[in-house]
């Protein structure tokens, strides 16, 4: 089994285009802020250029489709399609497992990467509690749907204090499942979250002891059934060195009103370093997203400090007794 950080790298991009906002669910930690994204479905003609846009490096960008749920595009196979010919490098289709429009029988497993799954708990009490009523049933079926056509699958788990307690248990689900991939994510604050009621005693984030004690050790039990875990460093020591994503890779969080973002927990605020109109990309006058990218605190991630910063805590000479990484920065256990 092989751990390693994964680097930042220019040579490398990720693409994420969200092509609607609607969804089927309302799960109690959606990031998608129709206010700030838009909601709109974008028409295949607008994919299609938009997609133009990047296709120049599309042999070193890892797509994906997103929303809202991408499957109530009905158009989404024939934009996987466009993009196939286009040339990315990767295509991955995020899906709530519903899987509508019988998208299972119109791309095949040679037209995309991997169907990713989100779920969000072991068990059906767990997951539909944040999820909503019907999706952990919906996901299973749409995984043995797509495992039975031989698609590539993988799955997303978001860690939130609602259902950590439950991650001991994917290990033997995600095997009896056929996962191949599985990604752990840390639930930011961002969206629905944001609106949790701060004096409710639920902090959503896990404490950094909780986040270490169980994440690691899940990842390796998953990674010993012959499946490449994904998780979130989260928590740097203060003499680890920190970088800022936005700086030194290559990524964008594309909306359908639009807008486009290097960083994900920049997503519930106008400060979007790009913008398409008429089909180009065009930057933003200051101050946006970038401004704050090339600030320096001894905290690390200065939207972090900014948006979240519960998970920080400091030592009685006021210095922070971590740093939190960029939340785009992973480790990934190989087996
Ligand atoms: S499935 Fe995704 S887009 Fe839909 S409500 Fe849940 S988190 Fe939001
Ligand atoms: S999460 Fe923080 S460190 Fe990462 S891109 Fe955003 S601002 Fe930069």
């Amino acid at each position: 089994m092989k751990k390693q950080t994964v680097a930042f790298s220019k040579e490398s991009s990720n693409l994420f285009f969200h092509i609607l906002t609607k969804c089927n669910l309302s799960c109690s930690h959606c990031y998608i802020n129709k206010e700030q994204h838009g909601d709109n479905t974008l028409s295949l003609h607008t994919i299609t250029h938009w997609l133009d846009i990047f296709a120049s490096k599309a042999h070193q960008t890892n797509l994906i489709f997103l929303g809202g749920e991408p499957t109530l595009h009905p158009d989404l196979s024939r934009a996987v399609k466009t993009a196939k010919k286009m040339g990315f490098k990767s295509i991955t289709i995020d899906t709530n497992g519903y899987l509508f429009h019988d998208i299972l029988d119109k791309v095949s497993k040679d037209d995309i990467d991997f169907l990713s799954f989100s779920l969000d708990g072991a068990t059906k009490k767990t997951n539909d509690a944040i999820r909503g009523n019907g999706s952990f049933d919906a996901v299973m079926t749409g995984i043995k749907k797509a495992r039975a056509k031989h698609f590539s699958c993988s799955m997303i788990y978001t860690v939130s204090d609602k259902n950590i307690h439950e991650l001991e248990r994917m290990p033997d689900l995600v095997k009896q499942l056929g996962i191949d991939r599985f990604f752990i994510q840390v639930i930011g604050i961002r969206g629905e979250s944001s609106k949790t009621d701060v004096t409710l005693p639920t902090t959503l984030q896990v404490s950094k002891s909780l986040w270490r004690k169980t994440i690691p050790r899940v990842a390796k039990d998953i990674a010993a059934h012959g499946i490449t875990v994904t998780y979130p460093t989260v928590f740097l020591s203060c003499d680890d060195d920190f970088q800022c994503a936005g700086n030194v890779a290559d990524n964008y969080f594309v909306f359908p009103n639009g807008r486009v973002y290097q960083c994900p927990i920049c997503e519930d605020f106008a400060l979007h370093s790009f913008e398409i109109k008429n089909n180009t990309l065009n930057p933003r006058p200051p101050i946006n997203e970038k401004d704050l990218f090339k600030l320096t605190i001894a905290e690390g991630c200065v939207m972090n400090k900014m948006i979240q910063p519960e998970n920080l805590s400091y030592n009685k000479n006021g210095n922070p007794k971590h740093q939190i990484a960029c939340c785009m920065l992973k480790e990934e256990l190989t087996p």
